[in-house]
């Protein structure tokens, strides 16, 4: 589903990506892990685009998005993504939130983008919060909400990146939990982050990332198992 060659990005002198070659196939789910400052914030970034790469390919669907001429709009469609910081436009209600890019980009109508609103809120257990505003919701309420906000895109890919890490502990749960039900319903995900159980339960296939490469990878259970390189071994001993 997403082809990564030779993907490098600096930011002036500073380089961040440093050479990545990797395929994520349709229906993994992938947990990328990593100490802070490695680049995993910017290699999801360069996946949908909000970061420019400074060479290399990426390719989504058989489709080059780092061709100049590509599709940023369409490609941006096909990928949710889930920030730390939620994200929500505090000033507009939360089903707006929901509806605001599908009708503007013309993929609903406005009555087709709430009734698909109203059904996502049902479906997350937020419907009574339909018309109230995010800052008027907890943090794990808000998170679920633009967790709803990406899928009412209906992105072939989800990436998260760092979901629960500004939540209040009490609230990781609720969270990881709906995160959880989308890796059942089969949701092709890239997921950045420090929750190891998640990885565990979730993860086909676990990453980490230093100094802008991807220096080891594996099923969960091998991974936490078995650590070879040394940077992991070090990292892992200071999260598990
Ligand atoms: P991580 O998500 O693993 O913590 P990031 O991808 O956010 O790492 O950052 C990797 C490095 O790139 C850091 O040194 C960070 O300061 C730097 N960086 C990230 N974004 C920018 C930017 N827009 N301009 C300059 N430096 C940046
Ligand atoms: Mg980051």
């Amino acid at each position: 589903m997403i082809d990564v060659k030779d993907l490098s990005k600096s930011f002036g002198n500073l380089h961040v990506l440093n050479g990545i070659n990797e395929h994520i196939y349709k229906g993994e789910k992938v947990v990328i892990i990593g100490p802070s400052g490695s680049g995993k914030s910017t290699f999801l970034r360069c996946l949908n685009l909000m970061e420019k790469p400074t060479s290399g390919s990426i390719c989504v669907e058989g489709e080059y998005i780092t061709d100049r001429k590509a599709n940023v709009n369409l490609i941006r469609r096909k990928m949710g993504m889930v920030f730390q910081h939620f994200n929500l436009f505090p000033h507009l209600t939360i089903k707006k939130n929901i509806t605001l890019a599908p009708v503007k980009l013309g993929l609903m109508t406005k009555e087709e983008a709430d009734a698909e609103a109203m059904r996502l809120l049902e479906r997350v257990g937020l419907a009574d919060k339909a018309d109230a505003y995010p800052p008027q919701l907890s943090g794990g309420q808000k998170q679920r909400i633009a967790i709803v906000r990406a899928l009412a895109m209906k992105p072939d890919v989800m990436l998260f990146d760092e979901p629960t890490s500004a939540l209040d502990p009490e609230m990781v749960g609720e969270v990881l939990d709906l995160m959880k039900q989308l890796a059942d319903d089969g949701m092709t995900m890239v997921v950045v982050t420090h929750e190891m159980g998640f990885a565990r339960e979730v993860a086909s296939r676990v990453m980490f990332m230093s100094d802008g490469q991807i220096v080891e990878q594996g099923p969960p259970d091998e991974f936490f198992a078995n650590p070879k390189n040394p940077r992991l071994k070090d990292f892992l001993s200071k999260v598990l």
